[in-house]
C-alpha cells in the first residue's frame, strides 16, 4: 500500500499525524504500507511557490492513494488566483481524474445529539453522497466577465456533461448502492435545466443495468428540503458537481460534527485521494483542539475503496466507535459529562483501541 501523505495547513499537520499514527499501528501489524510526504495548498506555495508542486503530483501519481489534510490559510488570501491554495486541491483532483466524490453523511449513536435537527429524523442516519467531480458549471468553457453591446457588463459560465462523465459517475453510484441498501436516487434540474434532462436520460439508461436498485428522480430544490424534512429516505444520493457541493454540505451538517466527516475522490481504478471534509480551521491550527477522526475515518475508506480491505475499514471504524463510548470528546463534539481531550490524545486514543 504505497499511500502519499499531504498535510496541507492549518490544522492539517495535527490531524493527518493522527491519521498516519494510526497506519503506522497498522503497519506494526503486518501491513505493507509505505509512506512518503509531500507539500499541497500554501504549504505547496511556502516550499515551492506553487500550491501543487510537481514534485507532489509525481509523488501522488505513483502512490495508489493519497492523504490530504486540508488547504487554506489567511496569509494565502491575497496571493494571486492560480497561487491560491484551494488550486491546488482543483489541480490535483484534475491531475488525478478524480470524477467520483463520496461524502458519507452518518450519525454515531454517541451524537445524536450534536445535530441540530431532532433526534427522532436524524438517529441511524447513514447517506452516501456521490457527486461528481470534474465536470459541470464548474469547469465549463466559456467562462468570465464581460461587456455587453449596452455596455453593462455580465458575468457568465457555462453548464454541461458529457454523456461519458454522466455514465461513469453513474456505474459507480449504482455500485455503491449494490453494496449497501440498494436504493439510489439521482438528483437534477430536469425541470429547468436541458443538462440536467440529459443527465436523467442518460442515469435512467444505466439504471436498466441495474435491475436490483430502486431508482429515482429528484429535483434539487426538492432533495435540499428532504435531507432536513426525512433525511432516512435517502440511501445513495447521485448527483453532478455543483449541486453535490451544495447537497453535501447539507447533509454533512444533519450529524452536527463537520470534524467527524470522511471524503473519499476515486477515479476509473479505484485510486483514491481521501481527505476530511472540513477544511485547513486556522482559528484553532497548533492548539491541539482539532478533531482527527474525519481524517481517521478517511484512511478507513482508503482501505475499503482503494485497497478492498473491508475487515481494516471495520476495524477502524470500530475503533473510532469505541473512543466515542469510551466518552472520549474534543471541543468540536464535547457536551457535558464527557472527557474533553485534545487532538493527539484522541489520535493516541483511536490507535489504543485499535
Ligand atoms: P473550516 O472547515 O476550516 O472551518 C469551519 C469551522 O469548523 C471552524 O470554526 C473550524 O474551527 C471548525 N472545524 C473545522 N474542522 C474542524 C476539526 N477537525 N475539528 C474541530 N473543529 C473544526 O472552513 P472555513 O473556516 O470556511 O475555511 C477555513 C480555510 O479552509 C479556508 O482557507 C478555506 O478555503 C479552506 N477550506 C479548505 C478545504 C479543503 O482543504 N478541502 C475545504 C473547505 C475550506
Amino acid at each position: 500500500m504505497k499511500i502519499a501523505v499531504l498535510p496541507g495547513d492549518g490544522i492539517g499537520p495535527e490531524i493527518v499525524a493522527q491519521a498516519t499514527k494510526v497506519l503506522e499501528a497498522l503497519r506494526s501489524d503486518g501491513l505493507k504500507i509505505e509512506m512518503e510526504h509531500g507539500h499541497i495548498g500554501g504549504a505547496g506555495y511556502d516550499a515551492a511557490k506553487d500550491p501543487l508542486p510537481e514534485a507532489t503530483l509525481k509523488l501522488s501519481k505513483e502512490a495508489d492513494a493519497v492523504l490530504l489534510g486540508a488547504v487554506g490559510g489567511y496569509q494565502y488570501d491575497n496571493l494571486p488566483r492560480p497561487m491560491r491554495p484551494e488550486q491546488g486541491l482543483l489541480r490535483i483532483r484534475k491531475g488525478l481524474g478524480l470524477f467520483a466524490n463520496l461524502r458519507p453523511a452518518m450519525v454515531y449513536p454517541e451524537l445524536v445529539n450534536a445535530s441540530t435537527l431532532r433526534s427522532d429524523i436524524v438517529s441511524g442516519l447513514d447517506i452516501m453522497i456521490l457527486r461528481e467531480l470534474t465536470g459541470d458549471i464548474y469547469f465549463g468553457q466559456p467562462r468570465g466577465i464581460r461587456t455587453l453591446e449596452n455596455g453593462e457588463r455580465q458575468g457568465f459560465d457555462t453548464m454541461h456533461y458529457s454523456e461519458s462523465e454522466i455514465r461513469r459517475v453513474a456505474h459507480v453510484g449504482f455500485q455503491i448502492a449494490m453494496k449497501r441498501n440498494k436504493k439510489l436516487c439521482s438528483v437534477d434540474k430536469a425541470n429547468v435545466l436541458d443538462t440536467s434532462m440529459f443527465w436523467r436520460e442518460i442515469v435512467s439508461e444505466v439504471a436498466k443495468e441495474y435491475p436490483q436498485v430502486v431508482t429515482s428522480h429528484m429535483y434539487v430544490d426538492n432533495a435540499a428540503m428532504q435531507l432536513v424534512r426525512a433525511p432516512k429516505q435517502f440511501d445513495v444520493i447521485l448527483t453532478g458537481n455543483i449541486f453535490g457541493d451544495i447537497l453535501s454540505d447539507e447533509a454533512s451538517m444533519l450529524t452536527g460534527s463537520i470534524g467527524m466527516l470522511p471524503s473519499a475522490s476515486l477515479d476509473a481504478n479505484n485510486k483514491g485521494l481521501y481527505e476530511p471534509c472540513h477544511g485547513s480551521a486556522p482559528d484553532i491550527a497548533g492548539k491541539d483542539l482539532a478533531n482527527p477522526l474525519a481524517t481517521i475515518l478517511s484512511v478507513a475508506m482508503m482501505m475499503y475503496y482503494t485497497f478492498g480491505r473491508a475487515d481494516i475499514a471495520q476495524r477502524i471504524e470500530g475503533a473510532v466507535r469505541k473512543v466515542l463510548q469510551q466518552g472520549l470528546r474534543t471541543g468540536d463534539i464535547y457536551e457535558e459529562g464527557k472527557q474533553k481531550v485534545g487532538c493527539a490524545a484522541m489520535g493516541d486514543a483511536v490507535v489504543k483501541a485499535l
